[in-house]
């Protein structure tokens, strides 16, 4: 459990549902200037190992009503123990094994079944409103014939820096397999605050030490990043609106787990 940590729940969710759609908005336009083959309908890269954030979570179940909200808990709950990828760092937490030039803890668990949001002719049925890490399932060639998916190094990286961008929207906030995070959700709107309990599964969001992009990456991603970090986000950019959620947060005992995590 991490219910000892400081996870801040519900702080500031507007400003950070409005710097999530402005993440996502410049990472799609991106996205639109590479020849990917992807087409809807081609979904092997949509399994139950998707990784989220809490602000992702709210935006999915925002998009929801009442009754699909208590249909998805009666279809999800079956796969509450089952195994799928359960993230062991976030990524801002990666970032720092290696700019300490330390490998971070492997990933395990993958699960290669189906998504469970994929519909009968295997569309996403939250398309609008996926996270970012299916937005960053891309491919130059049809995976099927290439047997793997074939993503250019500089996009990689790209979705990298933009991961530990999102976790930084969501400072103070929690990062898991999709799958466990709407389940915890959706039990945290029924729950007593008291009640609540913080599956060990689900990980704390931290700040980021730094971006972690490869020196011949460098030029591009940053480029890419000033152009988000001028986004208007209402009446602010987006980068004064994430330094203003950061300075209210107030995140500062949850990043000192870093010196621990390194040393
Ligand atoms: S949420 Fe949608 S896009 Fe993401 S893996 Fe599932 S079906 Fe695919």
């Amino acid at each position: 459990m991490i219910g000892l940590m400081p996870v801040k729940l519900d702080e500031a969710i507007s400003e950070k549902k409005a710097l999530l759609k402005a993440l996502y908005e410049v990472f799609e336009d991106e996205v639109k200037k590479y020849p990917f083959v992807c087409r809807p309908g081609c979904a092997d890269c949509c399994t139950v190992n998707v990784i989220a954030t809490g602000i992702e979570t709210i935006l999915v179940l925002d998009s929801l009503g009442e009754g699909e909200k208590g249909k998805l808990y009666s279809e999800l709950s079956p796969l509450k123990a089952k195994e799928r990828l359960r993230p062991k760092v976030t990524p801002n937490e990666m970032a720092s094994f290696y700019m300490a030039g330390k490998e971070p803890p492997l990933d395990e668990g993958f699960v290669f079944e189906p998504c469970p949001f994929l519909d009968e002719k295997n569309l996403c049925r939250l398309y609008e409103v996926r996270p970012l890490a299916c937005r960053t399932f891309f491919s130059l060639k049809l995976c099927r014939e290439a047997g793997e998916a074939v993503v250019p190094p500089e996009f990689f990286s790209l979705t990298m820096v933009f991961m530990q961008v999102l976790e930084e929207i969501d400072i103070a906030g929690v990062y898991g397999n999709f799958i466990d995070l709407l389940l915890f959700y959706l039990e945290k709107e029924k729950a007593k605050p008291e009640d609540l309990v913080i599956p060990e599964t689900i990980l704390a969001n931290r700040e980021a030490p730094d971006f972690a992009i490869p020196p011949q990456h460098e030029e591009y991603v940053r480029g890419v990043l000033a152009r988000l970090y001028k986004h208007p986000v209402g009446d602010k950019t987006f980068k004064e609106l994430l330094d203003a959620v950061k300075a209210r947060i107030k995140p500062k005992e949850a990043l000192s787990f870093l010196g621990e995590a390194l040393s």
